[in-house]
């Protein structure tokens, strides 16, 4: 029987680590803040609203800032 089709891998055309970051679980890119203290005062603002606990991080997929729940840090 012959596997006509493979499973493109999608983990060799999106790598994760560095660029997980920059896309939200939903797929779409996150929102990008060029410099660190944009990227702060929204993770403080989002703490002030609804507790959430985000840290801001430089993005290496597009060189700005994102803020989010940690990654793994590998
Ligand atoms: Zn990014």
């Amino acid at each position: 029987m012959k596997q006509r089709r493979r499973r493109p891998a999608i983990a060799a055309t999106r790598p994760l680590g560095n660029v997980a970051g920059h896309f939200t679980k939903e797929g779409g890119a996150k929102k990008r803040y060029r410099t660190p203290a944009e990227a702060k005062s929204a993770a403080q603002l989002a703490w002030t609203l609804n507790g959430v606990d985000l840290s801001a991080y430089r993005c290496e997929h597009c060189h700005q800032w994102h803020i989010g729940k940690r990654f793994r840090e590998d």
